[in-house]
């Protein structure tokens, strides 16, 4: 792969290319943008232009950068970097912890934690490059750097070693210290066309209708829908799976709540066991909750389509081939129970986040996701175990 074959990103790459052309290449950077638009290949992409011995630079007429350098892919540096061991190149990220000198065995933690900033990247810093000009270093997962972690990596900020780039890549820039942010330069990823998603899906396999869907419920990323895309060829049925949720949700009662939720659980462990099959390089604990997330989402997305049909709004609802369960739906709430439902979903999200017992975070969504008139509002205490629950009535 090269920098060109970059999917639907050029304008942040043409950023990079005026700077480079410019001879102002920054000791560091932040990518933001969504999840799964292509701030790690950018990432990747751009370091081994960087480090390589005998970049290729072609004079461009018509385009946001007069120049555009890529890496030759030939020299010895590009042939490490092809293999993964390119001893100037370095990634940082958060399943790290468990190499770290106190933490062996240790799980992977919810934040990027500072032992890891410590020895794979401020401890890395002062030995300089032993094969090309520069030592870089790529962080995934920024926003997750904790205030400790983000002090510990100031130090390197402020005053970089010459040869050092350091490259974060970040989802959500307000999770960042100012004076993080102060001492990096911000390149934006943009969200990507659907059209080039469904393209790009159709392409790997998959039927319009499908590949529509999966491009409309991940809002402008290409990470995540090739992954599902990945999960629907390896016959996970994902995409069955979500039509039966939609309509579930459209017509289930407060009784079927429980059994809802052990067949999303279900759901949930079939798909998380085929990902972690096309992926092999993410922790277990992480794609368990990316398939929970996936779900979660799955049922936002349903929430706020029948919102948007309340608000005689359909145009671009994600569930475009179930308008008539979205309708259903939309019959059962009114716009601003929906919002809160909706609200309800993403703190199940958070929930799920901090590592919150999934079954009750599903139990604890759907049975407040039904039309019952209950005063009973279930909720799970935080860390629970399986049966733990606060049963409190809403009205005392
Ligand atoms: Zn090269």
């Amino acid at each position: 792969m090269s920098l060109k074959e970059i999917f639907c990103q050029d304008r942040a790459i043409a950023v990079l290319q005026r700077a480079l052309a410019a001879g102002k290449v920054p000791h560091a950077y932040i990518f933001a943008g969504a999840e799964g638009v292509g701030k790690f290949k950018t990432a990747r992409e751009w370091s081994k232009l960087l480090l390589c011995k005998n970049p290729v630079v072609e004079k461009k007429e018509k385009t946001d950068s007069a120049e555009f350098a890529d890496s030759c892919g030939l020299c010895q540096s590009c042939r490490l970097f092809e293999a993964d061991s390119h001893p100037d190149f370095n990634t940082v990220y958060k399943e790290l912890i468990q190499f770290t000198k106190d933490n062996k065995g240790r799980k992977t933690p919810v934040d990027l934690p500072i032992d890891v900033i410590r020895e794979f990247l401020i401890d890395k810093v002062s030995t300089r490059p032993t094969l090309s000009d520069r030592k870089i270093f790529v962080a995934s997962e920024a926003e997750k750097l904790n205030t400790a972690s983000q002090n510990c990596l100031l130090k390197v900020l402020e005053e970089p070693p010459e040869y050092c780039c350091i490259i974060l890549l970040c989802t959500r820039l307000e999770k960042l210290l100012p004076t993080t942010k102060s001492r990096c330069q911000i390149i934006r990823f943009g969200p990507i066309a659907e059209e080039k998603i469904i393209e790009k899906l159709k392409e790997m396999g998959i039927k319009q209708k499908q590949a529509q869907y999966f491009a409309r419920l991940a809002q402008g990323s290409l990470g995540p829908p090739c992954q599902w895309a990945q999960l629907e060829l390896a016959g996970t049925n994902l995409y069955e799976t979500k039509r039966k949720l939609v309509s579930s949700l459209s017509t289930y009662e407060f009784a079927d709540a429980l059994q809802l939720a052990g067949w999303l659980l279900d759901e949930r462990k079939k798909i998380a066991e085929a990902w972690a099959e096309v992926d092999k390089t993410t922790s277990k604990t992480d794609i368990n909750r990316r398939a929970a997330k996936t779900l979660l989402q799955i049922i936002i997305s349903a929430l706020h389509d029948a919102m948007m049909t309340r608000l005689a709004e359909t145009e671009s609802i994600v569930n475009f081939d179930q308008e008539e369960q979205i309708e259903k739906l939309a019959g059962r709430f009114d716009a601003e129970r929906l919002a809160e439902k909706i609200a309800d979903a993403y703190k199940a999200i958070r929930w799920l986040e901090s590592n919150v017992n999934e079954k009750l975070v599903f139990e604890q969504l759907l049975l407040n996701l039904t039309t019952h008139p209950s005063s009973i509002v279930y909720r799970p205490s935080l860390h629970a175990t399986a049966g733990n629950w606060d049963r409190t009535d809403r009205h005392t």
